[in-house]
Parts: C-alpha cells; structure tokens; sequence
C-alpha cells in the first residue's frame, strides 16, 4: 500500500478536470495519507507567448490561496503539500524560481516535457528515431537534476525514441546512472501506465531497476479518479514485477526549493 502521491494537477492546466475537493477525497478514500498537487508550473515566456498546457503566471495567487484554505480544512485527515511539475529551462528557470517562492510552495518535481524549452525547443514525447534528440534530452534532463531542487524526477522515459534498444540504452542509461548518483528518485507513471501510453515502458524500467534507483509512483493525475492504489490499477503491480521493482509506501523527503 502506498501512502503518498506528488503528482496532481488542478484544471487550471487546461488539460485537466476535477475540482481540487474531489483530488483530495479521492486520495482519502484511498487510504493516502500525503497528496502533493504540483500542477504544470507557469512559465515567465516573452511576451505574446502562451502555453496551452499550463496556468498563467497571474494564477499563482489563486492555486496557492486554494490550496492553503484546503490544507487546513483537511488537515486532520490528509497532509495536503503544495508544489509544480517544472520543466528545466536555461532561460527561464531562475526568474521562474523567484516567483514561486513567493507564494507557499513545499516542492518541485521534474517533468522535461520540452527540450530545452517550449518557446524554442521539441517536445519530447514526439516520436523520433534521432539520436541526437534522445541524446539532447538525455542531456538536459541531467542538467536540471544536477541543480538539487528537484524531489524527483517524473515520467523519466518522456522521451518517444522509436531506434534501437542499443541506443536507447547507452542514453538512458546514464540518465539512470545520475539519478542514482545524485539520489533523485525516478518516477514510475501511473497516468501514462492507464492511459496506454508509451510510458512506462518495460525497456527503460527493466534497465534501470539493475541499477537500483529510487522508485516513486506518481498518479500524475489529471482526473480525481486516477488516484489510486497500485493493487487497484489492472496491470500495474504486474508491471512492477517484471521489470524488478520494488516500491515501499512511496513516501519522499522533500527537497526544499
Ligand atoms: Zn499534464
Ligand atoms: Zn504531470
């Protein structure tokens, strides 16, 4: 039984639905006792720029205010955290830090959904058959692990690389490699997992369980419904076991940002 989910979105993100009350009860009726919302992060993009994925920068104030008011109304039932799935950026990571910290926040996870970013760069969940874009997301996903904010890395395998095995792995399996060396835990994703998507895939996951990082489950929820024990998603604790892992009850020490 797990205790602990860090990977919720609200519908501010635009792709998701769901009221934050129903994530909660959810995840209480679930036997939860930790849920972290880390919606998609706004980004501080030049001007005329905008995301289709992501809240504004001005709904900082209404997703923490929201948040903070349900904190307290559950606290006797569930620890409600407050954080973002970030994507790194070399140009706009440090301004878009300055910004969070201005409002509560609790954590940050990983989510390199673009390389290097989305005003300039591909999104990683594109099929391609090029190395050097798998080389290029290999590349930059270490670089924001390397900046120690992160509580852990999501959906490591995003990246939709159609080549062969041999080449997959020799990228993949550094990334691996680092998260091992700088302890950021590796996120086994369960909305990818219902979602029949190309992620979690069985050659990243048997791969990188030989060399025994730290495993999280992220529900990554995009509905209230996706919130929910291993044992009770068709296939997923199956999935575990063939690829070797082993998961506690998936509860992480936040890194402090
Ligand atoms: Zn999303
Ligand atoms: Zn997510």
């Amino acid at each position: 039984m797990i205790l602990a989910n860090y990977h919720t979105h609200t519908t501010r993100c635009k792709h998701a639905v769901g009221t934050e009350r129903e994530y909660i009860e959810t995840a209480i009726s679930e036997g939860f006792k930790i849920l972290g919302f880390s919606d998609h992060t706004p980004q501080p993009y030049p001007e005329g720029f905008t995301s289709g994925i992501r809240m504004d920068m001005s709904e900082l104030s209404d997703y923490t205010d929201t948040l903070v008011k349900l904190r307290d109304e559950y606290k006797n039932d569930i620890q409600i955290l407050i954080g973002y799935e970030v994507e790194y950026t070399k140009k706009y990571f440090e301004p878009l830090l300055t910004e969070l910290r201005k409002y509560p926040l609790d954590y940050i996870i990983q989510g390199q959904h673009y390389v290097e970013d989305e005003v300039d760069g591909f999104y990683a969940g594109a099929k391609t058959d090029s190395e050097e874009r798998l080389k290029a997301y290999v590349d930059h996903t270490i670089e924001g692990m390397k900046t120690g904010l992160f509580t852990y890395l999501a959906h490591p395998d995003l990246i939709h690389y159609t080549g062969p095995d041999d080449i997959y792995l020799r990228h993949m399996s550094r990334l691996v490699r680092e998260a091992v060396d700088l302890n950021i835990p590796l996120e086994i994703n369960v909305y990818g997992f219902v979602d029949h998507r190309w992620y979690p895939c069985d050659r990243f996951f048997k791969m990188a369980a030989a060399y025994s990082p730290r495993f999280v489950i992220g529900c990554d929820a995009h509905t209230p419904k996706i919130i929910r024990q291993p044992e009770h998603i068709e296939g997923f604790e199956e999935f575990l076991i063939r690829n070797g892992i082993e998961c506690g009850d998936n509860i992480l020490d936040t890194v402090k940002v």
